[in-house]
């Protein structure tokens, strides 16, 4: 069997529904509220999935990375973090980074 998910359309995942759709077919999307968020591969095409959907896709596909769906996951320009496994905004500043900025100009 393939292993790799079939992707199918670019889904909206704005609302945070699981773009789960057997067939692609827009009749078939699952359209329940998300409780995963799947990054497919390493240009990390994503999907959201409900609990149920996740489990099918831990079953039988292969990914990259999964995570719990956050506020930030459908928001437009946010990055995958794979470390803390979640997704953030790339000007966020990092407890890391704050800390580093703070020596230098002490
Ligand atoms: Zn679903
Ligand atoms: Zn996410």
């Amino acid at each position: 069997m393939d292993p790799y998910a079939p992707l199918g359309r670019e889904m909206d995942t704005s609302g945070q529904t699981c773009t789960h759709s057997p067939g692609d077919e827009p009749s078939n999307d699952c359209g329940k509220k998300a409780a995963w968020h799947i990054a497919w591969n390493a240009a990390l095409e994503n999907g959201l999935a409900c609990d149920p959907h996740m489990a099918e896709a831990r079953a039988r596909f292969v990914f990259v990375d999964s995570h719990r769906v956050g506020p930030e996951c459908a928001m437009p320009g946010t990055l995958w973090d794979f470390n803390n496994m979640r997704c953030i905004y790339p000007d966020e500043p990092t407890a890391p980074a704050a800390a580093a900025e703070r020596t230098v100009t002490a």
